[in-house]
């Protein structure tokens, strides 16, 4: 049964009269918007106006706004009461420019329906093409082109569509037993074929096509229970209505969520006159970027396909051909270029992709159609790329005098920087390895994991912990999860400009496309490549860089001084001439430290020191830890910290050395005690022995360190209260490795910070102590406070802390706020517990950014300005830095920036999307 949703008949609402203007025409000198205006007419049709000022041939249309969307959501999906009157007059615009008429009998106006938000949401919404065509126009259009095959061929291409688009998914009607329209009309088609023993569609003729039409028609009102409208009116309708309706589709809103697109930002319609590339031979249509959008190289690059439609060369349903010789690749090399078999008209092109890039002075993604040798710009915007496509580009526009330095500092999205480290496979061992597959190089890096069909096993996987590499024969819309998901993406078909090319470039993942050696199998899980036949759970590696596939699982290592590599910190040091906040790491070992020094960080913003008891290396240490966590008395915790001070010392003064002449932050223990006292019966065992008492008087004493909210417990600062003696340790084995340095000549800058505090006694009490320390070693190491200093601090993580920052800045020399505390106390939300809602919260968008990644400025960041502003007022110089996980987020750095904070401190890795990030803000500042 099909089951219909309750939906209000579309009609024009008269609830609300309104004189905004939602309609503006483009195609000719008297075009109404510009590139100017893409919050109205969202991207395409910003750009569409655009291109018609510039003289360039743009067939005739207009695009209805993206308010006019919001309009039509807010009244229920009624069309404002203006609109029809503003329709029609751009329609009789458009038919004036075109010379023909919609709905004519004998020279009929054909046109398409399609979206435009903001940003580009690839294939996310829905279009419909051959609008117009019916009973009554159908004569004339075939008089007119003198082609019945061509026309018919248009119009059960309409019918399907529309069916699917209109008729079905605007409507919100379930699939017919899970099947949408679409495919049981694809069904009747293939069975058509079958009988008259066709292979392909082309083997179709009028009278097939026009018998097929009559089918399809006749299907569509017995599943859908409804006729396929034959007036071109409400044909047009139908389409605007499904193009603002498919903004709330589940793709869409799926799209959004990943993207962080708001709903409030409404698609465009456009309605353009058709331009047709399958009307023979002379006609053609292709996809192409100014640029080569995965290298940057400055080379025209596209793909085409002669006698095709619109969405074909995307769609990935046909193996496109090269648009010139000097991009041909080993995979096309013996295909025919536009170059080569439509020389002028690629001239031509040519001529506006010159005109179009210096206008626009970016690369561009262009779409364009050729009806029997006339060139048509369907589409421009500025193109997607890759992250080492964005940084070459950009350095290469600057060379060439196209933009200056600060707009190519710009040009690069922070985490794209990240593209340049990541992994590769371990170049020797990839010389050696056979080849399995080849692909085109659509995204990034190389990934290695198990294969997987679906993208709802690839995201079941990867929940399990798995890597995956997803494979699809092409990708859809309706894989976007999964693919975001996956390690890395390998499709069989589609070409550079394909669905999966696209999300995954856009995304800098790694991902193969059009691999036509191999053939896949996704309702039995294989895939065959040669004789060989892979199944779900085998493993691959593969290239993305290259489009290569190999088996197994390959080491991946990250990349080293390649020639991308010097680019990358070219554009790195174009980034640091405009950066004026300083960007640290969070290190607590030498070989962390050293990374982050090359990757540019300038000092330790966060060195935890209860590190050196987790992984390697760590099992004596963490024993005498737990040793000393059970004494009882203070003799015996300083008996413990005697034989541990060694261990204590090794890491810090290694560290110290790698960040020789930058300061080194390094925070006192602050370990929830419960995570290191041993639970299993072993380890109660051996300290038993260890402490020289009853096994069971371990378990007591365990037991009583055991606490209802470790989080909030007898962590940071409060051990300090509680063991003098372990601060008093810890601040002698700092500043004993420190004096010990420069007694070398190494210029080393201590900084100790004193964690979870909230209150200005508490901070005195660890100071004493720290200073306690500071004596004792000057007068050991035979130095003076000249020669050895160091700097108290304090860590910002407790609300209160915000409000008493006045106060602890009397203490305190620097502060750094830990924003993972500071989210986790200023929400009430556990940090180790928001794996259970905070997805619910983002999908009913309670929330639109998890706070532990991206700083909430409301709350959070109202505590941090407060906080800074107090700390300031006491103490002017203060220091102020941040080392929760937001340090690396492109977004809280610009927040920081506005902050003044002195520097932001994340993961080695990050490093450079905070040094670009924290640039990028502060060239807006200066531009603002
Ligand atoms: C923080 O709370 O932000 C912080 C950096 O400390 P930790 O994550 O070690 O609690
Ligand atoms: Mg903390």
């Amino acid at each position: 049964m099909v089951k219909k949703k309750q939906m209000k008949e579309e009609k024009m609402s008269d609830t609300k009269k309104s004189d905004t203007k939602y309609v503006y025409f483009f195609g000719d000198e008297t075009t109404e918007g510009d590139a100017s205006m893409k919050n109205e007419l969202g991207g395409k049709g910003a750009n569409l106006a655009e291109m018609s000022r510039l003289g360039l041939p743009v067939p005739a249309g207009f695009t209805i706004t993206t308010d006019c969307c919001n309009a039509y959501f807010a009244a229920n999906s009624h069309f404002p009461p203006t609109l029809e009157a503003e329709v029609n007059a751009a329609l009789a615009r458009v038919e004036a420019k075109m010379g023909r008429k919609y709905g004519d009998p004998e020279n009929p106006l054909l046109v398409s329906c399609r979206s435009g938000a903001r940003q580009s949401m690839p294939g996310m919404m829905d279009t419909v093409l051959n609008i117009g065509l019916s009973t009554s126009t159908i004569p004339g259009l075939i008089k007119k082109t003198n082609n019945e095959r061509f026309v018919w061929d248009s119009y059960r291409r309409l019918i399907m569509m529309y069916a699917d688009v209109v008729m079905e998914k605007a409507e919100g009607i379930e699939p017919f037993d899970g099947k949408g329209i679409r495919k049981i009309l694809d069904e009747i088609l293939d069975q058509y074929k079958y009988i008259k023993d066709y292979k392909s569609d082309t083997d179709l003729n009028a009278d097939d096509l026009k018998v097929l039409a009559g089918a399809f028609k006749r299907k569509i009102q017995e599943i859908l229970g409804s006729e396929f409208p034959d007036d071109p009116m409400k044909q047009l309708w139908g389409g605007i209505g499904a193009v603002f309706k498919s903004w709330m589709g589940t793709k869409a809103v799926s799209y959004r969520r990943i993207e962080g697109i708001p709903e409030t930002w409404g698609t465009a319609v456009n309605v353009q006159t058709m331009v047709f590339g399958n009307m023979g031979d002379t006609s053609a249509t292709g996809v192409a970027f100014t640029r080569n959008p995965a290298t940057g190289e400055n080379l025209f690059f596209g793909e085409w396909l002669i006698n095709a439609q619109g969405e074909d060369v995307v769609a990935g349903i046909r193996t496109p051909l090269p648009l010139n010789n000097e991009t041909k690749t080993d995979q096309n090399k013996d295909l025919v270029s536009m170059e080569e078999s439509m020389p002028e008209t690629y001239r031509e092109l040519v001529d506006i992709r010159n005109k179009l890039e210096q206008h626009y002075t970016d690369m561009l993604d262009i779409e364009f159609t050729i009806e029997e040798s006339k060139l048509y710009m369907l589409q421009c915007r500025v193109g997607k790329r890759g992250g080492k496509a964005a940084v070459n580009m950009a350095l290469d526009m600057m060379d060439e005098g196209l933009i200056n330095d600060r707009t190519a500092v710009l040009r690069v999205a922070p985490n794209q920087v990240l593209e340049f480290l990541l992994p590769i496979i371990e170049p020797k061992i990839e010389s050696r390895q056979s080849i399995l597959l080849k692909g085109l190089p659509a995204g990034p890096g190389a990934a290695t994991g198990e294969i997987f069909f679906t993208a709802q096993d690839a995201v079941q996987a990867i929940r399990l912990g798995k890597k995956v590499i997803l494979v699809r024969e092409e990708t859809s819309p309706e894989d976007v999860e999964g693919m975001r998901a996956a390690n890395g993406i390998l499709t069989a078909r589609g070409g550079m400009t394909s669905h999966a090319a696209l999300v995954a470039r856009g995304w800098g993942k790694s991902c193969i496309v059009g691999a036509d050696g191999m053939i896949v199998d996704s309702i039995n899980k294989t895939m065959k490549v040669g004789d060989k036949i892979l199944r779900e759970g085998d493993v691959l590696t593969i290239n993305g860089s290259k489009g290569v596939v190999y088996e197994g699982d390959l080491p991946l290592v990250a990349p080293t001084a390649s020639g991308d590599y010097a680019r990358f910190l070219r554009f790195m040091s174009l980034v640091d001439k405009y950066r004026t906040m300083g960007v640290r790491a969070n290190a607590d070992n030498p070989a962390d430290a050293q990374k982050a020094r090359e990757f540019g960080a300038e000092g330790i913003g966060l060195f935890r020191t209860e590190h050196m008891f987790y992984g390697e290396g760590s099992a004596k240490p963490l024993f005498l830890l737990r040793k000393m966590i059970l004494c009882t008395t203070q003799a015996d915790r300083i008996s413990v910290l005697n034989e541990l001070f060694p261990f204590m010392k090794k890491d810090i003064k290694d560290t110290m050395l790698a960040m020789d002449g930058f300061p080194v932050t390094i925070r006192l223990l602050d370990p929830p005690l419960h995570e290191f006292v041993p639970h299993s019966a072993l380890g109660r065992q051996e300290l038993s022995k260890a402490l020289n008492i009853a096994e069971d008087e371990v378990r007591k004493r365990v037991d009583a360190l055991q606490e209802n909210n470790p989080m909030m417990g007898h962590r940071g600062v409060r051990l300090s209260v509680t063991y003098p003696e372990i601060t008093e340790y810890q601040a002698r084995a700092i500043l004993e490795s420190a004096a010990e340095l420069i007694k070398d000549g190494k210029d080393i800058i201590p900084e100790i910070m004193v964690p979870i505090t909230c209150d200005i006694r508490e901070l005195k009490l660890a100071h004493e102590l720290i200073e306690k320390a500071y004596q004792k070693t000057l007068i050991r190491m035979e130095m003076t406070p000249k020669q050895l200093h160091y700097k108290i601090g304090t860590m910002i993580e407790i609300p209160r802390a915000a409000l008493m920052a006045d106060k602890l800045a009397e203490v305190a020399e620097f502060f750094s706020f830990g924003t993972n505390d500071l989210t986790q106390l200023t929400f009430g939300f556990s940090r180790d517990d928001i794996g259970n809602f905070m997805s619910a919260y983002l999908d009913q968008r309670v929330l639109t950014a998890d706070p532990f990644q991206t700083i909430d400025r409301d709350g959070v960041g109202a505590l941090i300005e407060m906080a800074t502003k107090k700390g300031r007022s006491t103490r002017p110089a203060l220091k102020v830095g941040i080392c929760g996980e937001q340090g690396g987020d492109p977004a809280s750095v610009e927040f920081c920036f506005s902050q003044g904070l002195t520097y932001v401190s994340c993961s080695p890795f990050r490093v450079p999307v905070a040094r670009v990030a924290s640039a990028q803000a502060a060239i807006k500042a200066m531009d603002k």
